[in-house]
């Protein structure tokens, strides 16, 4: 058996941003303010997440935006013509297929024998209510913001022994699945470079990712909050022989994980622990 400690630095960065989308919804007698005063930019819009590192999405009506537009599809009609029967109200009879007899050469009973019916869809009157507008031919039209609120999360594993030394070794990807030692947290709007850790390459990677952090997501977001932390994990090696062949196995995280590699039979009867 043989142990391995590793540390694993995480960063998290909590942002926000914003973005701006022109919208429409049907004019029912809402309020209309466009040009009253100056609308207000995305960031003067007040927003608050209902807590710091939770995904979380809003939509605001942008003030003095809203405006009333003629409906296009309609022409502001607020019907359209009715796309079934082309607007004529009526169609081939379908029980007669228009020649205003039946079968048996009896006369249609359903159109009276004049070979047309009334259009089902329109109910006979050649149009059909606008979905766009709803039928009132008037839109409400404005800006609408969307808020994001999204955590950002950068990973970092002391490169150790372990995976170096064995082709065949635990692979890193696992170790994200399992959670180590908490020995270090950190909270604050824009935190700083873990200073003093014995393990120059934790501090190293903490200077890195938030100076990678503090440029990537102030860009077109803002930070809201930052939060690193350092774990430490055990792994521990087992190496054992089984009908005179060598195999391993590891045991790692708080979960006491297990990986087994080329594990020699798949019986019930044998413990790996
Ligand atoms: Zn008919
Ligand atoms: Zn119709
Ligand atoms: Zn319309």
């Amino acid at each position: 058996m043989q142990s391995f400690n590793t540390y694993r630095y995480r960063l998290e960065t909590f942002t926000e941003s914003r973005s701006t989308k022109w919208s429409q919804e049907p004019y029912k007698g809402q309020r209309v303010d466009a040009g009253i005063q100056r609308a207000p930019g995305p960031w003067e819009i007040a927003a608050q997440p209902p807590s710091y590192f939770i995904e979380h999405k809003e939509t605001i009506r942008v003030p003095y935006t809203s405006s009333i537009k003629k409906c296009d599809p309609c022409s502001g009609m607020g019907r359209n013509a009715c796309s079934s029967c082309t607007g004529t109200g009526s169609k081939v009879c379908s029980g007669c297929n228009g020649s205003g007899q039946s079968p048996d050469n009896e006369s249609c009973s359903r159109c009276h024998c004049s070979g047309c019916e009334k259009c089902g869809s329109c109910s006979g009157s050649g149009f059909n209510k606008c979905d766009t507008c709803d039928g009132n031919g008037q839109l409400l039209v404005f800006i609408n913001l969307k808020v994001k609120w999204s955590t950002e999360k950068d990973d970092f594993v002391e490169k150790d022994d372990f995976v170096a030394q064995d082709s065949s070794g635990l692979r890193q990807e696992k170790l994200g699945k399992v959670s180590g030692k908490e020995l270090f947290r950190d909270a604050q709007i824009m935190v700083y470079p873990v200073l003093g850790f014995p393990d120059v390459s934790v501090a190293q990677a903490s200077e890195r990712l938030i100076r990678h952090h503090q440029g990537k997501y102030t860009k077109n977001s803002r930070i809201l909050q930052q939060r690193q932390t350092v774990e430490l994990i055990t792994i521990t090696r087992v190496k054992y022989t089984w009908k005179e062949k060598p195999y391993v196995y590891y045991v790692y995280g708080n979960e006491l994980k297990v990986n087994v590699l080329d594990y020699p039979a798949t019986c019930c009867c044998c413990s790996v622990m």
